[in-house]
């Protein structure tokens, strides 16, 4: 059983069953999904994104700096980060939002000591806006988040259970893989789950990477239990 993991979820799981904004009957859902694992002693970082609403570098462009699009980016993941952690909290999940853009009206700052507190407080964290910089996705925030904090092991929320050899939406006869190295994941382009960049900073660091689909009920406590679920990367 790990001690503490850092869940990335994207935008677009959120989403749910909708093709924008947020599937609150889902995120009560995923409430209870990680109260198991909370419950079970285990302590939680949530990095959310954005892509539900604004992805930087698909906006960027036609008079919008690719700087602005990401700042909008980052205030998607706002958006979602102060959506969940009401929900989470409305479903007695303990949880706070932190934020690493500055928005002292609406969240805490994100501050390395104060996310250990409520983490040690048994308080699910919540990153919100990533990490605050530009020209990164919420994926490689997420391994440097995850780093940051001493998580150890990175979980990504994926549609499909893992990694295929190729895209399991077009290909019927795609192959899950139950477990690749870093090198392989990085180097094989058929493999987009994952950024590359957020991949590769994992692999510098050794930081174990877990692709599975979270919507699954019992998956999150399952990976976290160490059960073989998904993709591992390591
Ligand atoms: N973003 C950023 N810095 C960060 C995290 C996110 O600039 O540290 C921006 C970036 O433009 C990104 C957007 O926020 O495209 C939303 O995040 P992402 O695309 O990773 O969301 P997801 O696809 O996971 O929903």
């Amino acid at each position: 059983m790990y001690k503490r993991v850092l869940l990335k979820v994207s935008g677009e799981q959120l989403a749910g069953k909708y093709e924008h904004g947020i599937d609150t009957e889902l995120c009560a859902w995923l409430a209870g999904e990680i109260k198991k694992v909370t419950s079970a002693g285990t302590q939680v970082v949530i990095m959310v994104g954005g892509g539900n609403m604004v992805r930087g570098a698909q906006i960027a462009g036609h008079g919008i700096h690719r700087v602005t699009a990401d700042h909008m980016g980052m205030l998607a993941t706002m958006i979602n980060a102060l959506a969940l952690t009401d929900i989470f909290e409305s479903e007695d999940l303990s949880t706070r939002c932190l934020s690493s853009i500055f928005a002292e009206q609406v969240a805490e700052p994100f501050v390395y000591r104060l996310a250990q507190k409520h983490l040690e407080n048994g308080r699910v964290v919540i990153a919100a806006g990533g990490i605050g910089r530009p020209y990164i996705t919420t994926d490689t925030a997420a391994v440097s988040l995850a780093l940051e904090l001493d998580c150890e092991l990175v979980m990504k929320a994926t549609k499909y259970n893992g990694v295929y050899d190729s895209d399991p939406a077009k290909s019927t006869d795609a192959k899950q893989y139950d477990s690749l190295t870093f090198q392989q994941a990085i180097e094989n382009p058929e493999i987009k789950v994952m950024d590359k960049a957020a991949l590769g900073m994992a692999m510098d660091y050794k930081l174990t990477t877990v692709i599975f689909d979270t919507m699954k009920a019992d998956n999150i406590l399952g990976v976290v239990q160490g059960k073989s679920i998904g993709t591992k990367i390591s």
